[in-house]
């Protein structure tokens, strides 16, 4: 029987940022159960077009979301690969409505920084091998007890002992259903389309969102003149764009997104991942809390997850940082996590189900609406500043 302090059950983005941090400000004996086996990753794989990883998810990271990973020392070492956003163009393909955001208007750096998840991943678990953090991979959790002061947790291969098990094991997680937690879901009947493409000119920083007749399109710069795209498209529609060749997807993505961003010349493989909804009533449990995507999985539509997912580790970190000498398993600590956290993850779901709901829908009333938000947007900085609060991932109410 192995005895750890803390045991994360999922070694993706969120469980091996809250692990490294944890490592890195305490002395607790910490295991990371992954199912995937380590893959080999070279950082030049990032180039955009070029990009042949297992995951395609590009992000857009909040300023706040930058600061908490250069905290754990990650952010340096990937800013050849990050592109920082300097202008958002928001509009409603085939209407007027538009509106523009720029990081000079808010006296900011940048309104976020694009990064691919793979290479974020593959730093961080390079950060974990310096760390002392025990890898448990490929294995997972197959059953576990949760005993009064400890959890007693047999996995494929070992027999571990743990205060405080941590599960991070995205949206689909086993190990939640295992402890219990009762998820509510909303399916979208959306999928979203990932690919990268190459533009004839450079971006120059811009990103867009773009809402067209299929629904959203979003384009996150990348390098000089490559976008990550994320197409949110009706659940079904994605397998004509997936299997045609790359010059007939070329087409149909410039006929859906117009030709402000240039002509479209190349692009990657393309990917798609079903949409939908999935929150909890708690979020922790006897001996045991939800990070990330466990917690809460949302649409892409305003690029929120991983951010509001950030913001949960950086809090449980704090609380477990501040604890560290007692037992980290304790109820109290686990529930001052879930109070600290509910208004922001409330807030982020209910916009982010709105902007589904407004942008996604082709009624006429709502297409009129939402042209004049956007119009209103451009000439009233007093309404764009929510709009700049949010791509920036401000959770204050400035
Ligand atoms: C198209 C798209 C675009 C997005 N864009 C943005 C964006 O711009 N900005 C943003 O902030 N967010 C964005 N997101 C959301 C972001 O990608 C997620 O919030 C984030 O990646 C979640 O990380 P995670 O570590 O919680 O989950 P995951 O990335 O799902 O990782 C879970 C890990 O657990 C492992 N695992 C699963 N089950 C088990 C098991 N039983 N045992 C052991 N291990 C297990 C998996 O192998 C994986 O390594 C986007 C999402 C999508 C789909």
């Amino acid at each position: 029987m192995q005895q750890f302090d803390l045991v994360v059950a999922g070694g993706g983005v969120a469980g091996c940022s809250l692990a490294l941090a944890l490592a890195q400000q305490t002395q607790l004996k910490i295991a990371i159960v992954e199912k995937q086996p380590e893959t080999e990753y070279r950082i030049e794989q990032a180039s955009a077009t070029q990009a042949d990883v297992s995951d395609a998810r590009v992000v857009a990271l909040a300023e706040q979301s930058w600061e908490f990973l250069k905290s754990l020392g990650v952010a340096e070492s990937l800013r050849q690969i990050v592109t920082p956003i300097d202008h958002i163009h928001v509009s409603d393909r085939g209407h007027l409505g538009q509106c523009e955001l720029s990081s000079a208007e808010y006296n900011v750096p940048a309104l976020g920084y694009v990064c691919g998840l793979s290479p974020l991943l593959h730093k961080l678990e390079q950060e974990l091998k310096e760390a002392k953090v025990t890898w448990l991979r490929p294995d997972s959790v197959k059953t576990l007890q949760q005993k009064e002061s400890q959890i007693l947790i047999e996995t494929e291969h070992e027999q571990l002992e743990t205060k405080l098990l941590v599960v991070a094991e995205g949206g689909e997680s086993d190990t939640r259903k295992k402890l219990g937690f009762v998820t509510q879901q909303k399916q979208y009947q959306q999928v979203a389309l990932v690919t990268n493409i190459r533009a004839n000119k450079p971006h120059h920083g811009t990103a867009y969102e773009r809402f067209t007749q299929d629904g959203p399109l979003a384009l996150l710069p990348l390098g000089e003149r490559d976008y990550s795209v994320v197409w949110s498209l009706k659940a079904g529609e994605q397998e004509d764009l997936l299997s045609m060749t790359d010059a007939d997807f070329l087409v149909e993505l410039q006929e859906a997104f117009g030709y402000r961003a240039g002509i479209f010349e190349q692009c990657s493989q393309r990917q798609s991942f079903p949409l939908k909804l999935v929150t909890m009533p708690n979020t922790v449990g006897h001996r045991c809390a939800l990070v990330g995507n466990a917690v809460h999985t949302i649409h892409p539509i305003a690029g929120q997850g991983l951010n509001l997912g950030l913001r949960d580790i950086d809090e449980l970190v704090k609380q477990i940082v501040n604890h560290s000498a007692d037992d980290i398993g304790r109820f109290e600590l686990l529930n001052a996590y879930q109070q600290a956290r509910l208004a922001d993850q409330k807030r982020v779901v209910s916009m982010t189900d709105g902007l589904v709901s407004v942008f996604s829908n082709q009624h006429i009333p709502f297409v009129i609406g939402r042209n004049l938000g956007l119009f209103a947007m451009q000439f009233l900085t007093s309404l764009k500043r929510p709009l700049a609060r949010q791509a920036m991932g401000q959770i204050s109410n400035r």
